[in-house]
């Protein structure tokens, strides 16, 4: 008997990343997968993975900053596969001109840590992508997937902040507060979910060698400094955050709720 055998899981920001990691792991556990993705030729991508190696698995698109795309999604789960479990919420940009690899392989390193990205050159359009995409798209997908947790009688939802909701990044303000926003989030979702035998909780990664990251990973001198600061000496892969959500899905966390796992290698253990 696998950990996901007969569940339903809808993954958000599927289609890469730790998203993927997540698609192909709890589908490896046994679960039936949605991957929910802005970018819809990775999704399906990611999907026919699965399906190739003989598991259950299909894909949707999604916008998570759309009330309304998430409730397609949802409905897109339990009309393919009956029900709905499991949700992972891992959609997320590190910053507004971030959408997909392409572009964080177009950007470089400038973007993030200065230039357009300082606070003193914020716009109010650039700051309120991030908290649309990261916070309130993870309250919204959280929405949509406790309501039809709720007419299944449970389920558990993990979001994916990040320690940047606990450490300050300079350049890095609207994704800060986006994240310390979904730690909060998780907690008060944990506390109202909880009478419909919904989990709530949320894997905060640490420095994790996905897309994302790739734009400051091409850098040796970036890496070595990040893994001296990690006090186990290398950065994460996308399974070590995969594996953490799996925990949280599965029945061997039933009496875990509105807890935030930092899944850093010990990064963040100082000011936690
Ligand atoms: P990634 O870019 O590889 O994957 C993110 C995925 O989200 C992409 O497929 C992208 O298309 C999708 N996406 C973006 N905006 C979307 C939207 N509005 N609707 C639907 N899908 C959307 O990045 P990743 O590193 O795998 O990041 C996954 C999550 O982990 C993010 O929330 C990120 O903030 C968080 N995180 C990552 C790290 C890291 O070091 N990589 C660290 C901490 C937290």
């Amino acid at each position: 008997m696998s950990r996901m055998d007969g569940k339903v899981a809808v993954i958000t920001g599927g289609a890469s990343g730790i998203g993927r990691a997540c698609a192909l792991r709890f589908s490896e556990e046994g679960a039936s997968v949605v991957v929910a993705d802005l970018n819809p030729d990775r999704a399906e991508a990611v999907a026919a993975e699965i399906t190739d190696l003989g598991r259950e698995a299909t894909w949707t698109q999604v916008d998570t900053a759309d009330a309304d795309q998430n409730e397609a999604m949802a409905d897109a789960a339990v009309a393919a596969f009956g029900r709905l479990d499991a949700c992972v919420a891992a959609a997320g940009i590190s910053h507004a001109g971030y959408v997909s690899r392409e572009i964080s392989d177009q950007v470089g390193q400038d973007s993030w840590q200065g230039g357009d990205q300082w606070l003193l050159a914020k716009t109010v359009d650039s700051w309120q992508r991030v908290l649309d995409v990261n916070l309130t798209g993870v309250m919204l997908t959280n929405q949509s997937a406790a309501r039809r947790m709720r007419d299944g009688g449970g389920g558990a939802i993990v979001n994916i902040a990040s320690v940047a909701g606990l450490m300050a990044l300079p350049g890095g303000a609207d994704y800060c507060v986006s994240k310390a926003g979904v730690w909060m989030l998780t907690r008060c979702a944990a506390l109202e979910l909880n009478r419909y035998g919904i989990r709530v909780n949320a894997v905060a990664p640490g420095y994790i060698r996905t897309p994302m990251t790739a734009f400051m990973t091409h850098s040796d001198e970036w890496v070595r400094g990040r893994e001296r600061e990690t006090p186990v000496g290398r950065l994460g892969e996308p399974d070590d955050i995969a594996n953490a959500c799996l925990y949280l899905c599965s029945d061997e966390a039933s009496f875990v709720t509105g807890e935030i796992i930092c899944a850093d290698g010990g990064l963040a253990a100082d000011i936690r």
